[in-house]
């Protein structure tokens, strides 16, 4: 089995560690023998949908978020909403997260359209929401980051989130919901890097993309995770 990575954007949006996810999900895979190719693809740089199954796109600044947009739009959407609904995995953070929804306001400055893939929408605040941030999902585990983000971001009726927010900001610092989880797309604003801390959700993502080329995987061979897990656990206690 291997499991094919595209990187979208990595000189524009990677800021607060986010590349991290990246090398997670590499040696989480390497540990386990599945070996993995990572692709990066920036502005101009075509996508074609057969070829990955896994993609992540970390957080930036107004000013790379504009950059981006463009490009997002004009050049990857059809190949991005094409793998969307042949079941690729996303990860999208902050930024890129916001990207997904359908629009995101920024102070200054027009409108950036999104891709409309998850039922969302952003609008910068007038408070930056940044600390450390922990949550609770459906199935009752937890997840722990870093955010630092100016966007308020608001769901869909239908849309669900990542988790409950227990401790820091979330989406929008009102809701107490952070994040979004549209079928295999997965949005969220804990930077930190995200999986490192948090070994359950990085495996999710992984048997998802290794299952939609290589046939259902009931699971993975199991990592200790030890440090991994004292990790998520020190970062439970810390306040935003
Ligand atoms: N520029 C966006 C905001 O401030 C996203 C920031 C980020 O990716 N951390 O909300």
């Amino acid at each position: 089995m291997d499991l094919r990575i595209a990187h979208l954007y990595p000189d524009l949006l990677n800021i607060y560690g986010d590349r991290g996810n990246i090398l997670t999900l590499y040696q989480r895979c390497q540990w386990r023998g599945i070996s993995v190719t990572i692709t990066p693809l920036s502005v101009g740089d075509n996508l074609d949908p057969a070829k990955y199954d896994l993609y992540f796109i970390g957080g930036g600044q107004d000013m790379q978020q504009i950059k981006v947009c463009d490009d997002l739009l004009n050049h990857k959407r059809d190949g991005i909403l094409q793998a969307v609904e042949t079941q690729a995995v996303f990860l999208a953070i902050c930024g890129g997260y916001q990207l997904f929804g359908h629009y995101y306001q920024p102070h200054e400055g027009d409108r950036l359209q999104g891709l409309s893939i998850i039922s969302a929408h952003t609008i910068a605040g007038h408070k930056r929401l940044i600390g450390n941030v922990s949550l609770k999902r459906p199935d009752g585990t937890t997840l722990v980051g870093f955010e630092n983000h100016s966007g308020q971001t608001f769901l869909g009726q239908n849309t669900v989130p990542l988790g409950a927010v227990m401790e820091g900001y979330g989406n929008n610092g009102e809701d107490h919901l952070e994040g979004a989880v549209c079928g295999n797309v997965y949005g969220t604003y804990l930077h930190g890097s995200l999986l490192p801390k948090n070994p359950l959700l990085a495996d999710e993502l992984i048997l998802k993309a290794l299952s939609r080329r290589h046939g259902p995987q009931s699971d993975l061979p199991p990592l200790t995770d030890t440090l991994e897990h004292q990790a998520h656990q020190k970062a439970l206690t810390f306040k935003s």
